[in-house]
């Protein structure tokens, strides 16, 4: 069988090497004759899995040590409610800027919990030329006192990634489950990251969460202990049960990350994909993509068909080329190829052949 490229945006694909010694090592972990999933998470073997975990993460995306690292339940949209209810209490208020599907996700998850009141919203993407482009509003200027900010730094829906990094007088707050190790950031700039697993770390069932350790003496509503940035904390992410094969896995690819070379050489690696497919789309009147340039995602380029009526053709010969999981989300419809940093390149030159043949067979 010749090789399957998955693009899907997530639950996505994750690194092969991993895949192959999870399965080497799935029914006998360590020398212990059963699985990681087998065993106690207070056991001395997986405590020391999830110290490892934790080192490289930290190695990895140089976390200063006045940051936690959090390995939590709830994916993504559980970190949108876990924001809200850590830090707002019951009259702080908060700032959310949006850029696309999965801000605003996140403002409507604030608003059911907090209310209007304490939400503030600033959209900041606009049509600039026929392209949707991001301004970052000068935030010193506002008069409000904000708990925090929100944005969510790629929007895995629209393919716009915001590149810059926030300058807030407020902690900024960052969804960067679609982004999170995929090229270098200063964590020094966040009061807290996070990110569901699913995407760039493994898969579902884990979220990431990094926070500043000032941010834990914010006033916090009563709320389940598992959601508690604090006691989580308190608990080494142990205060039930965590999700240990994800965990696991987590583990393992960062150690794969560490191994090829860290972020620096990944972010190198992603750079080339994504200008390959931006190349592919933008020499081709057969193909478009409405984002400003500064703005285009690395993780999930999203393109139309300029004829949609070959949208089912188009998807149903990528497949069978193996290029699978190429349709854009049910909201915006056209396609997403997202090409996370398990995507190898040789995945991407393959689609760019098939788009270019593709487009030559039907114009
Ligand atoms: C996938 C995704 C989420 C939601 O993740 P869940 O784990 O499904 O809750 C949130 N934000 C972004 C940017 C995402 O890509």
């Amino acid at each position: 069988m010749s090789a399957i490229y998955n693009f899907c945006a997530g639950p996505a694909m994750l690194p092969q090497a991993v895949m192959q010694k999870a399965q080497r090592e799935f029914i006998d972990w360590n020398g212990l004759g059963v699985s990681v999933m087998e065993i106690s998470h207070r056991s001395k073997e997986f405590i020391a899995l999830t110290k490892q975990a934790e080192s490289t993460l930290r190695e990895l995306m140089a976390i200063p040590d006045n940051y936690h690292v959090l390995f939590m339940h709830g994916g993504g949209r559980g970190q949108f409610t876990n924001v809200v209810t850590n830090f707002l209490g019951d009259n702080g208020r908060a700032l959310y800027l949006t850029t696309g599907q999965w801000s605003r996700s996140a403002i409507q998850e604030a608003r059911r919990i907090a209310g209007d009141q304490q939400i503030d919203e600033i959209n900041i993407v606009e049509t600039v030329n026929g392209l949707q482009q991001v301004t970052l509003p000068d935030l010193h200027s506002l008069d409000n006192d904000y708990r925090y900010v929100h944005y969510c730094a790629n929007e895995t829906v629209d393919g716009i990634e915001v590149f810059d990094s926030i300058d807030s007088p407020w902690p900024v707050v960052a969804d960067l489950s679609s982004t999170i190790m995929s090229h270098n950031i200063d964590v020094s700039r966040f009061g807290l990251i996070y990110a569901g697993a699913q995407k760039n770390i493994g898969p579902s069932g884990l979220s990431i969460v990094i926070v500043r350790d000032d941010m834990l003496s914010l006033p916090s509503l009563v709320q389940s202990s598992i959601m508690d940035y604090k006691i989580t904390k308190d608990n080494d992410s142990m205060f039930n049960t965590p999700p240990t094969y994800a965990w696991y896995l987590a583990a393992e690819v960062f150690e794969w990350l560490k191994s090829i070379g860290g972020i620096d050489a990944v972010e190198k690696v992603n750079q080339q994909k994504a200008d390959l497919l931006y190349a592919c789309i933008d020499s081709n009147p057969f193909y478009k993509n409405g984002v400003a340039k500064v703005n285009r995602s690395r993780m999930n380029v999203t393109f139309q068909l300029v004829d949609d009526s070959l949208d089912a053709k188009f998807l149903a010969q990528a497949e069978a080329a193996g290029l699978v999981a190429l349709k854009g989300h049910r909201i915006v419809g056209g396609m997403r190829a997202s090409i996370y940093n398990a995507m190898p390149i040789e995945g991407v030159q393959k689609l760019v052949a098939f788009m270019n043949e593709f487009a030559k067979q039907n114009s």
